[in-house]
C-alpha cells in the first residue's frame, strides 16, 4: 500500500483508536481467508490500494501502522478500552467461525463404526480464542456465517458451527483460493445448519433405494453362497447417492453420464442403478457363456441404459474395468470428452463423469494424480468430474493408516486441483444426498472436480469367501453388531412417523419378489435411445473388408497448397519457415514429399471429408523431432495457427494438443475417447517410443484385449518413435516385441512404415477402413529427413498401404541367392550397403505390417524367389527383442519349403541399446554386413 493512502485510511473516522486492534485482527483474518470477514469489511480490504508486492510482506507493515495509529488515538481520547475489549472479542468470534470452517471436519461424526480416533483440535474450543463462559450469552455479529441472522449469542453461534461442521458431513474446502467458490459452499452448507431437509416422499424413496441395495446383496448371498460378488454392504448409501447425482445432473441438462468404478458394489449398481436385468446377472453367476469371445468376470463388466429424470432421459454408461483399479478414471474422462465433442458441448454441461474409488486405491495409485492434473487442461478438461470414494476403511486386508497412506485423509490428493472434499457418514443417507446435490451444483457452477468421501465399512471380507477377522478383528467385531444401513434409516423414518414397520417389511418383500421375477428393478430405467453414435458399421468387420481410399492427384495438390499456407503477417521462426517453403514446393510437385508433409496431408484429406481428427502427445504439435509443425507459433506475438483448421468451410474439426507430461492417464484418456467415438481418428504420440512403458497397463489391459474381453472396439492409433540411431538405451526402442507378443485374434495392427506415401496411406486406411481396432506404429526419427525416404504425390495418390514392399532396385530375381526380410529404418542401411557393395544376388523385402502378418502379399512377392534357399531376418534390435522371436513363425511360414531362415542382428541383451555411439555404429555395420553377406 502506498504510504499516503494508508495514512488517510487509518485516520478516517471509522478507524478511530479504540477499533484499531479489532481492524488489525480482522485484517489478519482477511489475509488468511477473505471470505471469513463480513462482506462490507471484505469490500473495504479488497479496495485497499496495493503495489503488487506480496501481501504477507505488506501485512506486517500494515499491522505496525494500525498499532501506531491506535496508540495515538487512545492517547488523544484517553478512553475507549471497553469498546476495544468488545471489538477484540468480536474478532475472536470470527476466528472461531473460521476455525470451524477450516478444521471442523476433524471433529465431524464421519465413521459409522466410531473407530476413527479423532485428534484434539484446540481451535474448535472457544476458550482457545480467549472466549469464556461469560461471553456465551453476549450477542455478536456472525460475520459471514450464513445462519439467517446478523447477530447471535455466542452459545448459539457455537452450536450452529458444531452442527454445520461437525455433524455427519465433514467439509474440506478452505484450501480453495477463489473466494466466490468458498462463499458459495459456505452459503450452501451453513444455511442448512447441517440438517438438510427432505420431503416425506424423498425420504421414502431413499429408504426404498437402501432396501434395494441391501436386498440384492442378501439375495445373491443366499442364492450363490460363497460366490465372489464384492458386496456393497456397509456402503449401501452409494445406490441412492449415485441415483441422486444422475437425477440432479439430468434436471440440469446432462444428457449422458459415464461411470467408472472398481468391483466393490459394482453388481449392485448394475442392477439397482443401471437397470441390468437380474436374470442376466444370475445367468452370469451360473457361468453361462453368451459370447464367442474371451469374456471377463461379471464384476468387470460395463453396461449401458437410459434413466428418466426431470430434465429428460439421461444415457448411462458404466465403463468396463480391469482389476487395475484407478486406471478406469482417465478412460471415463476420455469417454466423456468424446461425448462432449460429439454434442458440441464445450463446458461439460451435457455429459458428466462419475468415478468411484476405493480408499486405498485413491491414495495409493499415481494415475489418480495424473487424472486430476488433466482436469483443467485444454486437451482433457471435461467441465469437472464427481469423484466418490467408497471408503470402507480397509484395502483388502490393509487398514492401518500408517500402512495405507501418508496423508490424513485418503482424498488429500484432490487438493492439488483445489477440489472441495465432502466426507460424509454413510449411515446418514440424508446427509449423503445433500452432499450429492451440492456436488452436482458445484461442478456445474464452477466446472471443477469435487470429491465425496462416503465413509462406510465393509460387512464381509475383501470378497465373500474371505475371512476378515484374521486381519481386522476389532473392526469386524464391531461390524457384526452394527445394524445395516437400511435398518438404521428405517428406524429413523419410523420414529419420525414417515413410514410404518409394516410398510418397511412390504418394501423388503416386494424387492425380493421383483428379483425372483428377474425383471429390471429400476423405476427410472428406459430403453436405450439417447446415445448418439452408431457402431454397427464396425461390428464384426475384419481386416479384409472392402473400403475406398482413393484420392485424386488434383485433390492432393489442392490440400497440399492449403496445408502449406500461412496467413499474411504471421511470422514464422526461420527454421519452420524453411520447412513450409519446402512444403509449398512439395505441393506443386517440384520436390518429393517428406514424412511431415505426407502425414499432414493424410489428416487434411480426412478432415476435408468430414472425419474428425484428434491428436495428443508429448510435444506433438511441433513433433519431438521437428518434423510435424502442425501448430505454428507467431514469432511476433506468440499466437498460434493450425493450417489444418483452414482446409474447407465444411471440414470436420481437428484438434492437436501437446499433452501433459504423462503417459498412463493420457493414453487411457485417448482409449476412452476412441472407444466412445468411432468417427474420429484418435492418435497418441509418445515423445520416444519406450515412454509408452509408463502406460503399459493401458496397453495390456485395454488396447490389446478390450475387444476380446468386453466387445469394445477401439480405433486408437499409437505413434511410437523407434529406431537405433545411437541415442542410447532409452531413446532407441519402442519395445516392438511387447506389441508383437500380445498380437493375437487380429486384435490390432502393428506397422512399421518406411516411406511418406506409406504413412499417408496407413493413416487414411485406419480411418476409412470400417474396422475399429488399434493401430500400433513404429514411427521413424532419422527417416523423417532421410534423402531416400521421400515419396511423390503420385505414390500418395495410389491410395494403398502396402503391407509388404518388394525389391525396388533392378535386380534380376533369378540371380538372387539370398532374400533379406526387414522392417523399418534398417532397410535404408541395407539398401545403401548393398548398392555400395554392388551386390546383385541379395534381394531386400520390407515388411511394413508385422501384424496381422500379410501372408498373401508376401506369397505374391516371394513368387519370384521360390528357388532361393537362404532367407535372413535382419533387425536392429537385440535378438531377444524386435520381431525375431514373436514373428519368426510367420517368416518360416512364408519361405519356400526346404529353405533356411537365419538371424542377422544384435546379440541378445537385457538393455535395449548400448549407450556409446561408437559401439552402436560398429554393431550396426556388423549386422548389415552379416545380413548382406558382405
Ligand atoms: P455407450 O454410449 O458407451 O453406452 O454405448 C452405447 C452402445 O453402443 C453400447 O451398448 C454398445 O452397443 C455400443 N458401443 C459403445 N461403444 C462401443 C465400442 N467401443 N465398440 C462397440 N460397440 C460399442
Amino acid at each position: 500500500m502506498q504510504e499516503g493512502a494508508m495514512q488517510a485510511w487509518i485516520e478516517s473516522s471509522q478507524f478511530s483508536g479504540g477499533n484499531a486492534a479489532y481492524i488489525e485482527e480482522l485484517f489478519e483474518l482477511y489475509l488468511d481467508d477473505p471470505s471469513a470477514v463480513p462482506s462490507e469489511w471484505r469490500k473495504l480490504f479488497d479496495s485497499l490500494p496495493t503495489d503488487g508486492a506480496a501481501m504477507d510482506v505488506k501485512h506486517s507493515q500494515i499491522r505496525d501502522q494500525f498499532r501506531e495509529a491506535a496508540k495515538n488515538k487512545l492517547k488523544q481520547s484517553g478512553s475507549g478500552s471497553l469498546n476495544s475489549e468488545l471489538a477484540e472479542k468480536q474478532v475472536r468470534v470470527l476466528q472461531l467461525i473460521n476455525a470451524y470452517r477450516f478444521r471442523g471436519h476433524q471433529h465431524a461424526n464421519l465413521d459409522p463404526l466410531g473407530l476413527w480416533k479423532q485428534e484434539n483440535v484446540p481451535d474448535l474450543n472457544p476458550e482457545f480464542h480467549g472466549l469464556t463462559k461469560d461471553d456465551m450469552s453476549t450477542e455478536f455479529n456472525v460475520g459471514s456465517l450464513v445462519i439467517g441472522k446478523e447477530t447471535a449469542k455466542l452459545k448459539d453461534i457455537h452450536q450452529a458451527l458444531d452442527s454445520i461442521y461437525c455433524g455427519s458431513i465433514g467439509a474440506e474446502y478452505m484450501h480453495i483460493v477463489d473466494t466466490e467458490e468458498k462463499r458459495w459452499i459456505q452459503q450452501r452448507l451453513e444455511s442448512q445448519l447441517g440438517q438438510p431437509k427432505f420431503s416425506e416422499e424423498d425420504r421414502q424413496k431413499i429408504l426404498k433405494e437402501l432396501v434395494a441395495a441391501d436386498g440384492l446383496e442378501k439375495y445373491l448371498g443366499t442364492k450363490f453362497p460363497g460366490a465372489k460378488r464384492f458386496s456393497l454392504e456397509g456402503g449401501d448409501a452409494l445406490v441412492p447417492l449415485v441415483k441422486s447425482l444422475i437425477r440432479r445432473a439430468g434436471s440440469q441438462g446432462a444428457k449422458e453420464v459415464v461411470i467408472g468404478m472398481a468391483h466393490r458394489g459394482r453388481l449392485n449398481l448394475l442392477i439397482n442403478v443401471l437397470g441390468k436385468h437380474p436374470q442376466q446377472l444370475f445367468d452370469e453367476f451360473a457361468g453361462k457363456n453368451t459370447t464367442d469371445k474371451a469374456g471377463d468376470v461379471k464384476y468387470h463388466m460395463g453396461f449401458s441404459s437410459d434413466f428418466e429424470t426431470d430434465g429428460g432421459n439421461v444415457h448411462l454408461a458404466l465403463a468396463f474395468n480391469p482389476s487395475h483399479l484407478e486406471i478406469v478414471n482417465p478412460v471415463v474422462m476420455g469417454s466423456v470428452r468424446a461425448r462432449m465433442d460429439r454434442r458440441g458441448c464445450k463446458d461439460g454441461s451435457q455429459a458428466l463423469p462419475i468415478t468411484i474409488h476405493g480408499d486405498s486405491a485413491i491414495a495409493g495409485q499415481g494415475v489418480v494424480q495424473e487424472t486430476f492434473n488433466l482436469s483443467k487442461t485444454r486437451a482433457y478438461q471435461v467441465g469437472g468430474s464427481i469423484r466418490i470414494v467408497v471408503n470402507n476403511q480397509v484395502g483388502f486386508t490393509t487398514s492401518k493408516r500408517e500402512d495405507a497412506r501418508s496423508t490424513q485423509y485418503c482424498t488429500d490428493i484432490a487438493k492439488m486441483v483445489q477440489a472441495p472434499i465432502f466426507h460424509v457418514n454413510a449411515d446418514d443417507p440424508e446427509a449423503v444426498l445433500f452432499v450429492a446435490q451440492l456436488a452436482v451444483d458445484y461442478r456445474n457452477t464452477f466446472k471443477r472436480d469435487v470429491v465425496i468421501d462416503l465413509v462406510c465399512y465393509r460387512r464381509h471380507g475383501h470378497n465373500e469367501a474371505d475371512e476378515p477377522n484374521a486381519t481386522q478383528p476389532l473392526m469386524y467385531q464391531k461390524i457384526k453388531k452394527h445394524p445395516v444401513p437400511r435398518e438404521i434409516y428405517a428406524k429413523r423414518l419410523i420414529d419420525a412417523g414417515v413410514v410404518s414397520e409394516d410398510a418397511v417389511q412390504q418394501l423388503v418383500s416386494d424387492y425380493r419378489d421383483a428379483l425372483d421375477k428377474g425383471d429390471c428393478v429400476v423405476d427410472e430405467w428406459r430403453p436405450m435411445k439417447n446415445h448418439s453414435v452408431d457402431w454397427s458399421p464396425f461390428v464384426d468387420k475384419d481386416w479384409d473388408v472392402e473400403y475406398d481410399s482413393s484420392i485424386t492427384l488434383a485433390e492432393l495438390k489442392d490440400l497440399g497448397d492449403k496445408v502449406s499456407h500461412v496467413p499474411s503477417g504471421f511470422k514464422l521462426n526461420s527454421r519452420v519457415n524453411k520447412v513450409y517453403e519446402e512444403r509449398v514446393k512439395m505441393a506443386n510437385g517440384d520436390r518429393k514429399l517428406d514424412w511431415g508433409m505426407a502425414e499432414i496431408l493424410a489428416y487434411a484429406s480426412l478432415v476435408k471429408h468430414g472425419y474428425r481428427v484428434r491428436m495428443t502427445g508429448q510435444d506433438c504439435g511441433r513433433g519431438t523431432f521437428f518434423h510435424r509443425h502442425a501448430v505454428l507459433h507467431n514469432q511476433k506475438d506468440a499466437s498460434t495457427f493450425m493450417p489444418l483448421t483452414a482446409i474447407d468451410d465444411k471440414q470436420a474439426p481437428i484438434e492437436i494438443y501437446d499433452s501433459v507430461l504423462s503417459e498412463e492417464a493420457v493414453l487411457a484418456f485417448e482409449y476412452g475417447y476412441a472407444t466412445a467415438e468411432p468417427n474420429t481418428l484418435v492418435l497418441w504420440e509418445a515423445q520416444f517410443g519406450d515412454f509408452a512403458n509408463g502406460a503399459q497397463v493401458v496397453i495390456d489391459q485395454f488396447l490389446s484385449s478390450g475387444e476380446q474381453k468386453w466387445g469394445r472396439l477401439c480405433g486408437l492409433t499409437m505413434l511410437l518413435p523407434h529406431g537405433y540411431e545411437g541415442q542410447g538405451p532409452e531413446h532407441s526402442s519402442a519395445r516392438l516385441e511387447r506389441f508383437l507378443q500380445m498380437s493375437a485374434d487380429h486384435n490390432w495392427s502393428v506397422c512399421v512404415p518406411t516411406t511418406p506415401a506409406q504413412v499417408f496411406n496407413m493413416i487414411r486406411r485406419q480411418q476409412l477402413r470400417p474396422v475399429r481396432r488399434p493401430l500400433i506404429v513404429m514411427t521413424p526419427k532419422s527417416l523423417l529427413r532421410h534423402p531416400d525416404a521421400v515419396s511423390s504425390l503420385e505414390e500418395l495418390a495410389e491410395g494403398k498401404f502396402h503391407n509388404v514392399i518388394g525389391e525396388i532396385d533392378k535386380i534380376n530375381p533369378k540371380k538372387v541367392k539370398r532374400v533379406v526380410f526387414c522392417s523399418g529404418k534398417v532397410y535404408f542401411d541395407l539398401l545403401a550397403a548393398r548398392r555400395e557393395a554392388e551386390k546383385e544376388d541379395v534381394a531386400i523385402i520390407r515388411i511394413e505390417q508385422l501384424y496381422p502378418f500379410p501372408h498373401e502379399e508376401m506369397a505374391e512377392i516371394l513368387k519370384d524367389y521360390q528357388h532361393v534357399k537362404d532367407f535372413v531376418w535382419c533387425q536392429e534390435e537385440p535378438q531377444n527383442q524386435g520381431a525375431w522371436y514373436c514373428s519368426q513363425h510367420h517368416f518360416w511360414a512364408a519361405i519356400p519349403d526346404g529353405a533356411k531362415l537365419t538371424y542377422a542382428g544384435r546379440a541378445a541383451s537385457s538393455s535395449p541399446a548400448v549407450g556409446y555411439a561408437s559401439v552402436h555404429k560398429e554393431q550396426q555395420q556388423k549386422l548389415v554386413n552379416e545380413a548382406l553377406s558382405i
